[in-house]
Order: structure tokens, then sequence, then C-alpha cells
């Protein structure tokens, strides 16, 4: 599966806005976001410009695109799907997202980063009721119950995420139980749940024209 391999910190300084995209590191001095503030690239340092209405919207997307590790393609079709239920369009787009499983498993403190998510679930490192499932974007439903497998439970990544999750909060529509490895889906989040400072309707105006 086509994901971005670039440096990701790069991400942040484009997108003028700290994406936690790098784990611990994310919480260090050593990020290369609270060192380097300015955009990218050669002309990084210069004063960003006004930009328009459709360069708004462009940026917004990409924020989001980068902040939950989905390339175009994927994420025009989350959209669609997204246009495609009842309620609003733009709070399903984000629900989407916080439905695949990679998520979830950073979510629930098994992982550090959405990135490093992704790889363990590739890797086979986590069950979906008692199931086996190695597809990151796999969608979870309520009720699911997510594990790490027992082979896996010694994974020096997963012990240390599940240490350092304190540092960021499991969400309230999550129930974990660290002791047995293991977390349920109670319900899927609500809008306000979702703090990173999103809007999701510049994506809709963008994707509508
Ligand atoms: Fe972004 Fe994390 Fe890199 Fe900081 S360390 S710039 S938050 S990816």
């Amino acid at each position: 599966m086509a994901r971005y391999t670039g440096a990701a910190c790069r991400l942040c300084r484009r997108e003028n806005l700290k994406l936690f995209l790098k784990g611990d590191r994310c919480y260090t001095d050593k990020c290369g976001f609270e060192r380097r503030s300015y955009a990218p690239g050669q002309h990084g340092q210069r004063r960003r410009g006004k930009i328009s209405d459709y360069g708004v919207q462009l940026r917004e997307k990409q924020k989001v695109k980068r902040i939950y590790g989905v390339l175009e393609k994927q994420f025009r079709r989350y959209y669609f799907k997204a246009d495609r239920q009842k309620g609003i369009t733009g709070t399903n787009l984000l629900v989407l997202l916080e439905r695949r499983l990679d998520n979830i498993v950073y979510r629930m403190g098994f992982a550090s980063s959405r990135d490093q998510a992704r790889q363990l679930v590739r890797h086979s490192h986590f069950t979906v009721n008692e199931r086996k499932v190695n597809i990151p974007s796999y969608s979870v439903r309520i009720g699911d119950v997510i594990e790490v497998r027992e082979r896996s439970r010694a994974i020096a990544s997963v012990l240390e995420a599940m240490e350092t999750v304190v540092r960021r909060e499991i969400p309230p529509w999550l129930e974990v139980d660290a002791g047995k490895f293991h977390g349920i889906v109670k319900a899927f989040p609500n809008r306000e749940e979702l703090t990173m400072p999103i809007n999701e309707q510049l994506i809709v105006e963008l994707y509508s024209k």
C-alpha cells in the first residue's frame, strides 16, 4: 500500500502546526517544528503570504490527510463515502478516518504514532474480535475488541507506547485494559471529542466545487 515516506517533520512545518507524527520525539525539544517553525524549502523563511480561499481549503485537506497518513486517492474515497452517509459530511469524514484500525491502535496507546501503528498492524500483531487483521485501513465497528496478540506482547515499541500514553489521553469513546493488552470501541467519537484543530467544512467546500 502506498504511503508517504519522506520526512515527517517537514509536513508539520508545511502545515504550520504540530501534527504529532513521530511519537515520543514530538514531546521533546528535538521536535523539528519547535526548532524551525518556518516552512520547509529554500524560501521557507520568507513571510507566509496571504493565501487564496482555494489555498486555505487545500491546506486544510492536506493537513488532515497527513494527520491520518492517508494519500489522495484513498482520502477522496473517504470523502465520497462520508458524503453518501446521513448527517454532516465533514463530521462523517473525520469519524471514518478515526475508525481506521491503525488510528484505533494509536488512540488506544499500543503505538506511539499512527505510522508505527500502521506498521504493527501490517505485521499482524493485532486481532479484532479474536481474528487476526493486518489491514491498517480496516474500519472498526462499535463493540469491536482490539487485542495485542499474545506473541507480540513483549515488543519493546508496544510496551514503550503503553507506558507513555499518559502524555495524550485515551479518548472516552475507547476503553482500554492495559493489563490484558486489549481495548474495546465503546462508541464512535462525536465532533467535540476530536480535538485536533481541524476545520472539516473547508474540505467539504473544496470537494464540492
Ligand atoms: Fe511534527 Fe513530531 Fe516532527 Fe515535531 S517531532 S515536527 S510534532 S512530527
